[in-house]
Formats: structure tokens, C-alpha cells, sequence
């Protein structure tokens, strides 16, 4: 695996594949690895001739200046981990490489940045949309992985790569969880050991939900898991939304999920905090 820091070093290399013919597969991360970034780079091993991954702690896309300073950075172990899953290019530009300048530029999504985490974190797609969309530039890959972990970004990002017509598939992956159903995230080592134990509880809404979407309405799901994470006192709900996968849009409160919602995904999400750490997850419902 070779270690990249400069645009220049990496165009020399993305040039040397391009004209072997090789097709370029890119998995941007902000590192503090685990199993969910293996499982994208694993994938894209296995569909596409070369691997290139991205670290780089993006602060365009932080809310909160405290968040951006406690992030998780293990570059050491992030290294063995990418070299084990046979990546090809690990690059890890500095800050100023990727922002020369502030990036003035603001997208439009319409609903799907203000609602979920958009309404909870203004701002945050914009910066996602700002970093990935350089990278994207920058490494002009034939396909990108990203996780379903993250199911609002990914949504944003297949319309972000229709807004500006880059010539991309997104490829989506699915959420690699811990043994006892907590997803994978980078945040789950901030959790102290009591937290930790909570924490597979907002998995356990989600499986719960689903089992129970064909018998009660929206509004009663939502308000069944409101009641039950009010009952422990460490899980601060942020939401819990069910939404189309398409178009993000809630779904009506007296409906309830049957047959005739075929031909339209819906999707489960959830934010809660856990003391200072701040934990996503969703599910698909339907089909
Ligand atoms: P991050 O480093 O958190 O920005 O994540 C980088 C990529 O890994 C994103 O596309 C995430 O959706 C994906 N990812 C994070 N956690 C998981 C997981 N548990 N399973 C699958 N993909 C994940």
C-alpha cells in the first residue's frame, strides 16, 4: 500500500492505473478504523483493479468545535488495518491541501438537509458535500463506497453526484454491527464502559420496530420507542423518523406499513446521546 499526502503524487499514481486500464474504486473515511471501513474496502476489492482510501478529518462537516477536537484519530492502527484489506492507495491530505481556501460553496437538497440529522446538526451536509465532492475530483473514481451506517449521507451523496453530473456509480454497503447489534462507528470508543452497555439499545429499537410495522401506525411506533428510551436514563433521543429511502420524506403518522408501500423502501432512523457522544443507526423496514 502506497501512503499519499500530495495531490500531485496522487495524480502521478491515479495516471499510472489509468493507463494500465484499471478500473479505481474510492472509499473516503475520517479514519479511527473499524470492520464497517474494512467491509467498503473489501467490497470494492472485490469489483473494481485498485483501491484507493481517504482519511482525512473533514472540519467543514462539524457542528461543534469540541466534537471536531475529540474525534478519533488512530493512524497507526489504521494502517495495518487498510494494508491487511490489501488497499492499494491510502491518501491523507492535510487540511490546507484540501481547502487552499474556505470553501465558499453551498448545496441545496432540499428536505433531505433539514430533516434528521440535517435539522440536528445544521450545516454538516454542506461540508460533507464539500469534501466529498473535491475528493471525488480529485480521485475521479470509476465507483465509491460508502456506508448505509450513515443512510441520510449516502442519499445525499447520490444526489449530490446527480447535481454535479460526475461520472461515479455509489456504490451503498451495508452496516457491519458489533455481536451485540451496536453499529459500527468510530464515536463508539468515546462511549465510557456504562454507555457502552446502553448502547446496543438503539439497534434493539430499530430490529423491534420492524418486527412490530405491520401491526401499528407510524405515530404509535414512534411514540412505543420514545416511551422505552425514556425509561433509561443515560439515552437522550435526538429522533426517530420513518422515512422513504428515495426521497427521505416522512412518512404520514396514521399510516400504517403494508403491501400496497411495495415499490417504495422505508427506512428506520435514529439519533440518540449517550453522555457526550452522539450515535446513529437506521434500519430498512420495507420490503
Ligand atoms: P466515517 O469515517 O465515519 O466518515 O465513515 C466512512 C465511511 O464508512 C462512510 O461511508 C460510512 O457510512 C462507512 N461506515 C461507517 N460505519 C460503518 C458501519 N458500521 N458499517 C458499514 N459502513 C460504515
Amino acid at each position: 500500500m502506497e501512503k499519499i499526502t500530495q495531490i500531485d503524487e496522487l495524480k502521478a499514481r491515479l495516471a499510472d492505473f489509468r493507463k494500465k486500464n484499471y478500473s479505481i474504486g474510492f472509499v473516503p473515511t475520517m479514519g479511527a478504523l473499524h470492520q464497517g471501513h474494512v467491509s467498503l474496502v473489501e467490497r470494492a476489492k472485490k469489483e473494481v483493479d485498485r483501491v484507493v482510501c481517504s482519511i482525512f478529518v473533514n472540519p467543514t462537516q462539524f457542528t461543534e468545535k469540541t466534537d471536531l477536537e475529540r474525534y478519533p484519530r488512530t493512524p497507526e492502527a489504521d494502517e495495518k488495518l487498510l494494508r491487511a484489506a490489501k488497499c492499494d492507495v491510502l491518501f491523507l491530505p492535510a487540511v490546507k491541501t484540501i481547502y487552499p481556501e474556505p470553501d465558499q460553496r453551498k448545496f441545496d437538497f432540499g428536505i433531505a438537509e433539514h430533516i434528521m440529522e440535517g435539522k440536528f446538526r445544521p450545516g454538516h451536509f454542506n461540508g460533507v458535500a464539500q469534501v466529498v465532492s473535491k475528493l471525488l475530483v480529485l480521485v475521479e473514481p470509476d465507483r465509491a463506497y460508502f456506508g448505509q451506517k450513515d443512510f441520510q449521507q449516502l442519499a445525499i451523496i447520490k444526489q449530490l453526484v446527480r447535481q454535479l453530473n460526475l461520472p461515479v456509480s455509489i456504490v451503498g454497503c451495508p452496516t457491519v454491527r458489533e455481536p451485540d447489534g451496536l453499529a459500527m462507528s468510530s464515536r463508539n470508543v468515546l462511549l465510557s464502559a456504562e454507555e457502552r452497555k446502553e448502547a446496543p439499545v438503539l439497534a434493539k429499537m430499530l430490529f423491534e420496530v420492524k418486527g412490530k410495522s405491520k401491526r401499528q401506525s407510524v405515530k404509535q411506533l414512534k411514540e412505543w420507542v420514545r416511551g422505552e428510551l425514556e425509561k433509561n436514563s443515560r439515552v437522550n433521543l435526538e429522533y426517530f423518523e420513518i422515512v422513504d429511502a428515495e426521497t427521505l420524506a416522512p412518512v404520514e403518522p396514521s399510516h400504517i406499513i403494508d403491501e400496497n408501500d411495495r415499490g417504495t423502501e422505508l427506512v428506520a432512523c435514529i439519533a440518540a446521546r449517550l453522555g457526550k457522544v452522539r450515535l446513529i443507526d437506521n434500519l430498512v423496514l420495507f420490503p
